[in-house]
């Protein structure tokens, strides 16, 4: 016999791991690999009434779902040596909507993600631009901002970051050679120089709605109007437009932090695709600051319940598993993770 418990409130609810499969297939399989009815009180949510008989399936075997096998170790649950974050950042909060596991991973066991091209690229640039927004305005010149690969190069591409990246000649010049794009790029986009900015790489710490909320803020400006516009600068590629709310979703949470703190609502986003010269705005409404303070909370409420039951489901797709930094970590542990 195995009794699965939930360390919260001692009923099983580790079948809850299943929710992307089908319920009626996963209680019928269950209950008839353990010979015992199982409860379905909601489609998502599974509370199963009896400890579940379990002699043919010991804690290495492997039951299949829908075609699919899931070793019984995958539905282990655990307790966490480490606390939970004590906030939730724009970044944090998009993993655990894409994936709640990737969101245990990085946030609760704080598995190191080792950098990637793109990701040290990116923090080259904003370094670069973080920088260039220290001087004053009119020193902010596209020959100040190459002045400051150099310091670049020894602040972000630091022994750890090239051996992760495997930063040979040929990779560190063409990472030179791209951000200069960018910096040219950028300067056709905006002249630096007539920007008002109220605060870069701005750390904003806020609670609303019970959630304890963190983020750093590119650069937040006042434009000519007066009013707050939050900027974000992006090394990545334009969004495809099917993907449009989540293309601010972090932008917009950003907003929610800024008026919890400033008691001012930014009125618009900025996102700046400076590999691409291209500008995306996007006007800041309170529907839509509502709108993402209670996914906040709603992410947050489900995020305490995970690591009180000691385990945050697994929701793998193409898109989500494809550049995870826990795809061979997932796929050992027999998430269905789709190949590479
Ligand atoms: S590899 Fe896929 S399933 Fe695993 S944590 Fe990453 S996104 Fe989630």
């Amino acid at each position: 016999m195995l009794t699965i418990t939930s360390r919260r409130s001692g009923e099983l609810s580790a079948l809850r791991l299943f929710t992307y499969q089908s319920p009626n297939s996963l209680v019928s399989r269950a209950s008839g690999a353990a010979g015992r009815k199982l409860k379905v009180t909601r489609r998502t949510a599974y509370r199963p009434t009896a400890t579940v008989a379990t002699s043919s399936l010991q804690r290495r075997d492997a039951f299949p779902i829908l075609g699919r096998v899931i070793p019984v170790a995958y539905v282990e649950l655990m307790t966490f040596e480490q606390p939970l974050p004590r906030s939730l950042s724009p970044s944090r909060l998009a993993d655990f909507q894409t994936c709640p596991r990737r969101y245990q991973h990085a946030s609760v066991e704080r598995i190191a993600q080792p950098a990637s091209y793109a990701t040290a690229k990116g923090r080259f640039v904003h370094y670069i631009f973080e920088q260039l927004f220290k001087l004053e305005a009119s020193e902010r010149t596209i020959t100040a901002a190459r002045s400051f690969l150099p310091a670049a190069r020894e602040y972000i591409l630091t022994p750890e970051v090239r051996e992760e990246i495997v930063l040979d000649e040929a990779t560190e010049a063409k990472l030179l050679v791209e951000t200069d794009t960018i910096i040219e790029r950028y300067f056709t986009m905006e002249d630096p120089r007539t920007i008002t900015s109220e605060g870069i790489e701005l750390r904003v710490g806020v609670t609303v709605d019970d959630t304890p909320l963190f983020g750093i803020l590119d650069r937040l400006d006042r434009d000519e109007e007066g009013n707050l516009v939050i900027v974000d600068y992006k090394t990545g590629s334009l969004p495809n437009r099917n993907y449009d709310s989540q293309t601010f979703a972090n932008a917009e949470l950003y907003a929610v932090l800024c008026e919890e703190k400033l008691h001012e609502r930014p009125t618009k986003i900025r996102l700046l695709y400076v590999s691409q010269g291209e500008t995306i705005e996007r006007t800041v409404t309170e529907v839509v600051i509502k709108a993402r303070a209670s996914a906040a909370a709603a992410a947050w409420k489900k995020i305490r319940s995970y690591y009180d039951d000691g385990f945050f489901p697994a929701t793998p797709s193409k898109n989500a598993c494809r550049f995870c930094s826990f795809y061979e970590r997932c796929r050992d542990a027999g998430v269905p993770v789709a190949p590479r």
